[in-house]
């Protein structure tokens, strides 16, 4: 699986290391460390991390991944 975390957005609360220790943890003061691509067997874990974040800064998925059950983007004519 992979993980995207939006450091602009995190704000280091910190409640992602504690859902899931082994794939998030501070560097120093607080700045977020995390693994991207951590193993499927912490699934779990890194879907409660997400549920935690107080500012939805992490998201399941690729970064270019379309959105799961969006419809096909299609051209429309002008006349
Ligand atoms: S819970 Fe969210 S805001 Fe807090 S450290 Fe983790 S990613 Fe950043």
């Amino acid at each position: 699986m992979r993980i995207i975390v939006d450091l602009v957005r995190c704000q280091s609360y910190g409640q992602c290391i504690y859902a899931a220790p082994t794939v998030f943890r501070f560097n120093g003061e607080a700045s977020l460390e995390f693994d991207y691509a951590p193993d499927d067997a912490l699934r779990e874990k890194v879907e409660r991390a997400v549920a935690a974040c107080p500012v939805q800064a992490i998201r399941i998925g690729l970064p270019d991944a379309p959105p799961a059950g969006e419809p096909p983007v299609t051209a429309r004519g002008e006349a």
